[in-house]
């Protein structure tokens, strides 16, 4: 380690930042005295500087562990871009790019290497791993690793094996969000050598808390963005693809400028929309949860739960979205009675029998025609829609059984998403000439290959037939053609995009007797779900201060925020004067519909509240009912 470089100044070269935020110094102060740390950060408080100025610091190569394969990409991205040397390495890799980073790694060429967590005890990477001058393990989303936390990954278990390798290296753990509980077996599983958990502050002061029983949740909905889209765009988040599309149209209909977004839409439209989002240009985007993750858009002033989340980890994650600019932004929840029936059928759903699972694993291995003791290391296409189809599983359920597959280590699915087309040359440069004396007609192609993508020649590059083609004035299925061809000719290494999902049969088919399913991966889990959803409901239903009652779930003390929906209640309570002032002063001001006063959340009073309110103006004549051509409405004069 330099001992003249500081943090700070590390910080100010790559980031152009002064100051650290948080507890960021503190944690990367306990890194560089190599001490195994836990850092418990909010979203959005800058975790991976954490492990990213030690990395510069110090020599060798920092390892990375994350199970997000987009978060990777996308980190690495603003690394390269940074000039730090950083690759990921996540099963859309081949062995051979795999092999071609892991060298660079022992050559010390890279600074910062993210990986998952199965690939870590492949022996493929332990054996390069034993030889690498390691600067530090960083575990992202350590809370995974914790059978008490809400997202346990038993691949994460695996972690720990790293240490006997590097024993003097040490650990730092992240996670946003852990409870007392958590963090102890975060410790305990990754073998720190003492305790040591550095707790940032979780308290968000520009957040309001609001959370709304609402029978009418979308004339709710459509009530608070039309108030509070004057200030920025915000996240409408819904548990259900179809919902995203339902809603968003729903919302244009009733003079929103709403867009949907979710996975099964193509990726270009997705694209679009992200973008603008991004860009201000519409009001709000109706997505599943996936949509904000790796998206830095500090601005985003509000996110609105349609749905109940299934666990106030969860559910805090999801707002941390909103705000990151520390200016005032709302958290939103509406529900009802039927959102808290459908949150508990959920998890049912989440893990369906053991028989059912079962009859997944058999399904998909007729489907691939493996026989009893056969197909591991199998690779292929796995069309999931089709396939559920043919064997009549349900989407929802049928997903969910793969999923507990995946978690069971039996299979790996590998998403399609951003599939992007990878060439590397085999051949060198004199090849390259003396293949192209014989086929002249492959040199435009090739030209075009080396010129617009530094570093092909040595390395597996993203390329894309789109951009070839218009290069070479030709259409893309004769590039990819082509490039099939130059494989064959054994000139370069070509691995085009895939359109299916992928399926990874990591064992021999097991027969009917040997199948079952571990307390570990299923039925502690299971019941982890269930409480962690009760939770949520208990959460919604107190009349506790919300982030309060949030801070004390993760055993962290704090007094009552003074802006969520419950504390700005209870201080109305003593003011129903100036609320009554308030409410006479907005219809001074313009005339309102009488639902204004309902849904509003710049009154924080019930309803029932507010429409009291408004009658006892009634009845003193200071405020009168008005007819337009379709509505009534409140005026403070009598014309
Ligand atoms: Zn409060």
């Amino acid at each position: 380690m330099s001992q003249e470089i500081s943090p700070k100044d590390v910080l100010k070269k790559y980031w152009g930042y002064d100051t650290f935020r948080y507890n960021q110094e503190e944690v990367i102060e306990n890194i560089l005295s190599n001490k195994d740390t836990l850092a418990l950060m909010p979203t959005g408080a800058g975790k991976s500087l954490c492990y990213q100025i030690p990395a510069l610091m110090k020599k060798g190569v920092c390892i990375v562990i994350s199970p997000l394969v987009a978060l990777m990409l996308d980190q690495q991205k603003s690394l390269e871009e940074k000039g730090i040397s950083s690759k990921a390495i996540h099963s859309n890799l081949s062995r051979q790019e795999i092999e071609t980073i892991l060298n660079n790694c022992l050559l010390s060429k890279i600074k910062i290497l993210y990986i998952s967590p199965e690939r870590v005890s492949s022996k493929l990477f332990l054996s390069y791993f034993e030889k690498m001058k390691i600067s530090l393990i960083a575990v992202d989303e350590a809370h995974c690793i914790s059978m008490w936390g809400y997202d346990f990954r038993p691949s994460f278990l695996k972690i720990a094996n790293l240490r006997k390798y590097h024993p003097q290296v040490a650990i730092l753990a992240l996670s946003a969000t852990a409870q007392r509980q958590v963090a102890k077996d975060i410790e305990e599983k990754l073998l720190f050598k003492k305790p040591n958990t550095i707790y940032s502050s979780f308290e968000k002061e520009n957040i309001s808390y609001n959370i709304f029983y609402e029978e009418n949740k979308l004339e709710r909905l459509v009530y608070i963005i039309k108030e509070l889209r004057k200030d920025g765009v915000g996240i409408i988040y819904v548990r259900s693809r179809g919902n995203t599309i339902r809603i968003a149209h729903q919302l244009q209909s009733l003079g929103i400028k709403a867009l949907a977004y979710n996975a099964a839409m193509s990726f270009p439209l997705r694209k679009l929309h992200q973008i603008k989002w991004q860009n201000d240009e519409v009001d709000c985007i109706v997505a599943t949860t996936a949509f904000g993750m790796g998206i830095d858009k500090k601005d985003v002033r509000y996110v609105i739960h349609w749905d109940l989340p299934h666990s106030i980890e969860e559910y805090t994650q999801e707002v941390g979205r909103a705000g990151r600019d520390l200016k005032k932004a709302f958290g939103i929840l509406l529900y009802n009675d039927n959102d808290i029936e459908q949150l508990r059928g959920n998890i049912e759903k989440m893990f369906p029998s053991k028989k059912y699972i079962q009859n997944m694993y058999n399904a998909l291995c007729n489907y691939y025609q493996l026989a009893v003791g056969t197909g591991k290391d199998i690779r292929r296409d796995f069309p999931m829609l089709s396939f559920f189809h043919r064997y009549n599983f349900n989407a929802y359920e049928g997903y969910n059984a793969i999923k507990l597959l995946e978690r069971s280590s039996l299979i790996e699915i590998i998403e399609s998403d951003d599939v992007v087309s990878r060439i590397f040359f085999i051949a060198n440069r004199e090849e390259v000439f003396a293949f192209l004396e014989d086929y002249p007609q492959y040199y435009h192609l090739i030209e075009a290959l080396r010129r617009n993508y530094a570093g092909i020649m040595t390395q597996f590059t993203i390329i894309s037939e789109e951009k070839l083609a218009r290069i070479t004035y030709d259409e893309e299925k004769n590039v990819k053609k082509s490039l099939k061809m130059l494989e064959q000719y054994n000139i370069l290494h070509y691995e085009p995009k895939t359109e299916n999902a992928q399926i990874i049969f990591t064992f021999d088919r097991i027969p009917d007797s040997n199948f079952s399913l571990s307390e570990e991966t299923y039925y502690n889990v299971k019941k982890t779900h269930k409480q962690k959803a009760e939770e949520m409901i208990d959460f919604i239903k107190s009349k506790e201060c919300r982030e309060k009652y949030i801070l004390n779930y993760f055993n962290l003390p704090i007094e009552n925020c003074n802006r969520c929906d419950i504390c700005l209640k209870n201080n109305q309570k003593k003011n129903k004067k100036e609320l009554k002032e308030r409410i006479f002063n907005d219809i001074k001001l313009s005339p309102k519909k009488l639902n204004y006063f309902a849904y509003s959340i710049n009154y924080n009073s019930t309803k029932e509240e507010n429409i009291e309110i408004v009658r006892e103006l009634l009845d003193e004549d200071k405020i009168f009912v008005k007819k337009s051509a379709t509505d009534l409405y409140l005026s403070a004069t009598d014309l």
